[in-house]
């Protein structure tokens, strides 16, 4: 391995994109997909698995794509902090403009009024899927990550865990905080 990093396979040039569209598939098998999977994750409680599908279809200064994140990444519930494995199934569409007509008459004239309709800049002339990937699966992770639907703390796991504290205070307390606590006395 020298010279040149290699080619992102996900770096795709615009005139790559037949006419018809092309679709293009993202898996944790995929390095640079792996990594993101590990940003979006939170603890490797579970490993981080799934796929993306991506459709590009190209239109005269503009790229449409459009999405399917179904992928899962262990995260940590917010109400009783135990660590689960979140399953994201998402999709969105992104319309990248090309430089030349964005901001242009061309590129004021297109009218966008949904929500999940997002309008960015396209630089250059390829398009880097990973970069498109990385902002939607952000947004997928949900910001306040609970185990179950609704989890109401403590997170079901816990009274296992409970139960394995319970049992150790039953055994009596650790020599080592035994001699800690002796230690504080003496101070
Ligand atoms: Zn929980």
């Amino acid at each position: 391995m020298s010279g040149k990093p290699k080619r992102s396979p996900f770096l795709i040039p615009l005139e790559r994109v037949p006419e018809g569209g092309i679709e293009v598939l993202m898996s944790e098998t995929d390095p640079e997909f792996a990594e993101l999977l590990a940003e979006a994750s939170d603890g490797d409680v579970v490993p981080a698995v799934g796929s993306v599908r991506l459709f590009l279809e190209r239109w005269p200064g503009r790229l449409d794509i459009e999405g399917t994140i179904s992928v899962t990444v262990p995260q940590i519930c917010s109400r009783g902090l135990d660590p689960y494995g979140q399953p994201i199934e998402a999709t969105f569409r992104q319309i990248l403009l090309q430089t030349k007509i964005f901001g242009g008459d061309e590129g004021d004239e297109i009218e966008l009024g949904r929500d999940d309709l997002d309008r960015s800049e396209l630089v250059g002339d390829s398009v880097n899927l990973i970069q498109v990937v990385r902002e939607e699966l952000h947004l997928a992770v949900p910001p306040k990550p609970l185990c179950v639907t609704p989890c109401e703390g403590p997170c079901p796991s816990w009274e296992r865990n409970l139960d394995l504290t319970e049992e150790r205070t039953r055994k009596g307390a650790d020599p080592r905080w035994a001699a800690l606590a002796e230690l504080k006395l003496k101070k």
